[in-house]
């Protein structure tokens, strides 16, 4: 794998079995994967060993894993706020269970690092959900890094100068960003290129998404095909150039009913831009 190789995470594909979605994206000329999310029952040894077997066979990388937890609803923003991550109370020592299940599994399949949306971050560094919320990071960065590992924070649900402040008081040295460049719009938090600017330091690993700003109070923006939203794609790709970023480009497309299309259009374009 060399730096900027377009990758694509494994659930783009819309393919629901890891093994035969992988098996497509080796068709499809990749290289380099984000995998998950995953069932947590999926997290045993055995897949993981089966899984890595499979990776190698065909040539593909395994960059992160992505955790995703049961429950989780992206259906609106108040569906986002009460369901994703780790800020829903009575959820958290599942999920913090489920964290260390997928810690141990990453380990065994010889991805470097985990990656997860924590849920909408509140904005107040007192709110004790923040607190705890530090907290809870800590933990996990700590059990990742026992590991060798590295522990990925997704952007999207908070400013860039909120997630950087989320992190120094995190302050761990494992600890980084994925950043995705059409949760920003379809949150309606933030302007793409320029916290790519402020965060720059801490990006490593990002998805090639686009999308569109909400429209409707308490609604997320859409997401559409690479190119055809309102990231500004060129300037994006220019923008991970401009910072020194060596990591993959990969693709994550969540919507549509012509995902591999898509992700085709995404990698020629990326390989363009790329140059
Ligand atoms: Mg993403």
């Amino acid at each position: 794998m060399k730096p900027l190789d377009v990758g694509v995470f494994l659930c783009s594909t819309a393919i629901e079995d890891p093994f035969e979605s992988a098996t497509k994206l080796h068709e499809l000329g990749i290289n380099n994967t984000q995998i998950g999310p995953l069932p947590p029952s999926f997290y045993t040894d055995e897949n993981a060993d089966r899984l890595k077997a499979h990776l190698a066979d065909l040539g593909i990388t395994p960059t992160t894993l992505f955790v995703g937890f049961p429950g989780e609803s992206y259906a609106s923003m108040a569906a986002v706020k009460e369901t994703v991550g780790l800020v829903v109370p009575d959820k958290l020592e599942e999920r913090v269970a489920i964290m260390q299940q997928a810690i141990d599994f990453t380990a065994r399949l010889g991805a470097p690092r985990v990656a997860l949306h924590v849920g909408f971050v509140p904005i107040d560094p007192d709110d004790p959900i923040y607190v705890s919320l530090v907290e809870v990071i800590q933990e996990i960065a700590d059990a990742c890094a026992e590991q060798g590992l590295g522990l990925s924070l997704e952007t999207g649900q908070e400013t860039a100068e909120e997630l950087l402040e989320f992190i120094h008081a995190v302050d761990r040295p494992n600890l980084g960003i994925n950043f995705d460049p059409a949760n920003l719009i379809l949150y309606g938090k933030d302007r793409p290129i320029e916290a790519l600017e402020m965060v720059r330091d801490w990006v490593v690993s990002c998805h090639c998404k686009d999308g569109v700003w909400p429209t409707v109070e308490g609604e997320l923006g859409s997401e559409m095909p690479l190119g055809e939203g309102q990231v500004d794609i060129p300037a994006f790709v220019a923008k991970l150039k401009d910072i020194g970023y060596q990591g993959p480009l990969t693709i994550e497309r969540e919507a549509g009913d012509d995902r591999i299309g898509d992700i085709l259009r995404a990698k020629a374009l990326l390989e363009r831009l790329r140059g």
